[in-house]
């Protein structure tokens, strides 16, 4: 009896198992679900998400220790496309990660307010802004994905967020 038991319990552990293997995306796969979401991400590498940028995320989502409803930069239309690829209910973007921006935005200096520190260099993630120390800096607004994270190092308040010009807005927009 106690042998058949034993026999029962260990059998079910190994089917177990075997499942848990079989679920487990194979590392090629699982690098081509990760490609997959990242690009259906905005690179805005704001770090709403939780995570360290748009990859780190799609990774996240790749390994289901995420939801596909962190991105308010992408907003619903990126949250449906990750639900799509990954075949889940779509839902919208969570608030408690921010809110979905209604236009784009780009950051913009107030260069005579500058005091050249660079603080808001090594904050930007795509490299859209250009100085040198001690000289006023400048944005670049073609490249800036508007994440803000420039905004709380400049020690003078002199960085905010404008609305973008009108052809980056639209190709923005077109692009959620
Ligand atoms: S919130 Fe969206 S845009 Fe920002 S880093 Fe995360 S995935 Fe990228
Ligand atoms: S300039 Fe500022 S808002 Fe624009 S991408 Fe760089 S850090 Fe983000
Ligand atoms: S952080 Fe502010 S003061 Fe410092 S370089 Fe950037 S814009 Fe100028």
């Amino acid at each position: 009896m106690i042998a058949a038991v034993l026999v029962t319990a260990t059998l079910a552990a190994l089917m177990g198992l075997a499942l848990t293997l079989a679920e487990r995306p194979t590392p090629r796969r699982e690098a081509l679900l990760i490609e997959g979401l990242n690009d259906l991400l905005p690179q805005t590498q704001c770090g709403r998400c939780t995570f360290s940028g748009c990859r780190p995320y799609a990774t996240a989502i790749a390994r289901g220790e995420a939801g596909i409803d962190q991105c308010p930069p992408g907003g619903e239309r990126t949250a449906h496309a990750l639900a799509r690829f990954m075949g889940v209910a779509p839902r919208p973007v969570d608030p408690r990660f921010g809110q979905v921006p209604a236009t784009p935005a780009v950051a913009w200096i107030d260069e005579p307010a500058c005091i050249g520190c660079t603080k808001c260099i090594q904050a930007c993630p795509v490299d859209a802004i250009v100085g040198a120390s001690r000289y006023m800096h400048t944005v670049i607004a073609a490249q800036c994905t508007g994440c803000e994270l420039c905004i709380a190092p400049c020690p003078v308040d002199c960085i905010e967020m404008r609305p973008a010009p009108f052809d980056l807005a639209t190709a923005r927009i077109a692009g959620r």
